[in-house]
């Protein structure tokens, strides 16, 4: 079942984001990780930047890279929620919906992590799956730019320069740190990486702001 309605909403949720991060305000996600490879040079670009992001992470792999998650703690980023495995949710009905809800929250938990929002893989959504999603207590979390960064043929300075175009005002990034189960491809994550760095530098010199999830909280910019 296709939802008309999930895409519907998933674009006005967009477009005000996109309204809300103007004012060159910059605000950096990523998807789909933790990754066994991927995440950890992304932290250490992070790191070298100066540069906190919000992960919504997959939460059986999160399960799986536990250190990973302590080191996002460690190093002031925020962690929420992007399903339990990041399988396509059409067919499910409500009950299984609330279940898929809840089981990626528990491991979440078992990790320490305390999810307030939810980002659904694909941006896509059902009236179950939203149902679901509220019944948790989760906000709804989308963004206002992506970069085709998941893409097998994306070339790094293509992705850089998407950025660059997408975010000429600001923006609400969202971004792929894992090229595994996820429906990225294989190694996309290394030339996003490639793109990011160049990318954070160029806004930088052109004034732009990097801000936080929190700081994104406290001015109002995620509603
Ligand atoms: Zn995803």
């Amino acid at each position: 079942m296709f939802s008309i309605w999930g895409l519907i909403y998933k674009e006005l949720k967009k477009h005000r984001l996109k309204k809300n991060f103007r004012s060159r305000q910059i605000l950096l996600s990523f998807d789909d990780g933790p990754d066994s490879i991927y995440t950890s040079r992304l932290l250490d670009l992070l790191k070298q930047k100066e540069v906190k992001a919000v992960f919504f992470v997959v939460a059986e792999k999160a399960a799986r890279h536990p250190s990973v998650i302590a080191r996002m703690k460690i190093e002031g980023h925020r962690i929420e929620y992007h399903s339990s495995d990041h399988r396509k949710i059409f067919y499910l009905g409500p009950k299984a919906a609330k279940k898929y809800i809840e089981n990626g929250l528990h491991l979440l938990h078992a990790q320490g992590i305390s999810a307030s929002y939810f980002r659904p893989p694909w941006g896509m959504l059902t009236p179950f799956y939203f149902h679901a999603v509220k019944k948790a207590g989760l906000k709804l979390c989308f963004w206002s730019c992506m970069a085709q960064d998941w893409r097998a043929r994306s070339k790094a300075t293509e992705i850089k320069d998407r950025l660059l175009r997408r975010t000429i005002d600001g923006g609400f990034v969202c971004l792929h740190d894992s090229g595994e189960d996820t429906g990225g491809a294989p190694g996309a994550p290394a030339r996003m990486l490639d793109a990011l760095s160049g990318y954070i530098d160029s806004r930088r010199a052109c004034g732009y702001e990097f801000i936080t999830f929190e700081e994104a909280e406290e001015r109002g910019l995620l509603s």
